[in-house]
């Protein structure tokens, strides 16, 4: 990857312009050692086959043939790695992500092919895998919010629903759960030494889900920051927990949420000026994108440029799939 380094997405689209460009830069990707290897057998017995732009795998088995998206998030999509590539430095690199009506304009692709393939991508993306926090007091601040909802606009009967449901959500009929109805909740934590967010949508703002997460996301003996006491007063068992109110108080020296603040006003500029109409059902996505674009932001102790996020982001793709069933739900296959 030495001779990759463009600094802007014009560059990008030029350097990707040239499938040989793309070719190279995958097969670095996937294969450090520059051996391409058979995606189904392992084997080293390939060949490459430039007119047609596969590999062809040596071993009598069947499918013998490969592209090098097999065996990525790219996987069975006809989209050409040139527009692939580009779709990506633009989702991890523009500051409020790009809308799939964007990207059909600036790559040549339908609004529904576009659709999809950033809801690939964010896929690709996703980070987690291990807890946040520390056994010796690491900090993690927690917190809510509630994303989405304009009701003007809604059909009544379906206002009505949203609104059975959200007072369903809060567990009450109050004057509170009215602010909210139409809203999605989501939960946030940040691990303050790793400068790492993880946000995902909740079905409800219970204690006990609340706490759930916490219990799964977070290691024992961290140190909880949390401007809401009644949600998690019951992990203090398990975690130094920490409350700031901010009827009195913003910051009370390290006891404060401002990390997650910061990241939720981010999110929300985000989806109000990129993603107008996101579904709740897909609003984890949206999540994981804008949690990509934080955990990789340029900081003083790691000067990532957007060559190096979009390196990293494709590394994250190899040996990921979503398919469109998973997507929507639907039993169909993907209609583009
Ligand atoms: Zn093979």
């Amino acid at each position: 990857m030495e001779d990759f380094n463009p600094k802007t997405l014009q560059e990008t689209i030029q350097f990707f312009t040239e499938f040989e460009n793309c070719r190279l830069f995958m097969t670095a990707l996937r294969w450090p050692d520059g051996k391409v290897r058979c995606p189904r057998c392992s084997s080293y017995k390939v060949r490459y086959l430039d007119n047609a732009r596969v590999y062809w795998c040596a071993e009598g088995h069947k499918t013998p043939k490969f592209s090098l998206k097999v065996g990525t998030v790219f996987e069975d999509s006809p989209i050409a790695l040139e527009k692939w590539l580009p779709a990506v430095w633009m989702l991890v690199n523009n500051k409020n992500g790009i809308s799939s009506w964007e990207l059909h304009r600036a790559l040549g692709v339908t609004q529904k092919s576009a659709w999809f393939m950033l809801h690939r991508i964010r896929a690709a993306i996703k980070t987690g895998g291990f807890k946040f926090g520390g056994p010796e007091g690491g900090e993690v601040e927690v917190d809510e919010t509630f994303v989405g909802g304009k009701t003007i606009n809604m059909h009544k009967k379906r206002r009505a629903e949203m609104q059975r449901k959200h007072m369903e959500m809060r567990g009450s009929d109050s004057e509170q759960v009215h602010r909210y109805v139409n809203k999605t909740a989501v939960q946030g934590m940040l691990d303050r030494e790793l400068r790492q967010v993880r946000a995902k949508v909740v079905p409800n703002v219970r204690r006990d889900t609340l706490q759930n997460e916490v219990l799964n996301h977070v290691r024992f003996g961290s140190r909880l920051y949390t401007d809401n006491a009644v949600s998690y007063e019951l992990l203090n068992s398990d975690y130094v927990h920490e409350v700031v109110s901010h009827a009195d108080e913003y910051v009370r020296g390290r006891v404060h949420t401002n990390g997650l603040e910061n990241f939720w006003s981010l999110l929300k500029r985000t989806l109000r000026g990129t993603y107008v109409a996101v579904e709740p059902f897909h609003l984890d996505r949206y999540l994981d994108e804008q949690t990509f674009r934080f955990n990789n932001r340029a900081t003083k102790d790691n000067p990532l440029n957007d060559s190096d996020r979009f390196v990293y982001a494709l590394s994250q793709i190899v040996g990921k799939r979503l398919t469109y069933k998973e997507l929507t739900g639907k039993e169909e296959e993907a209609p583009f």
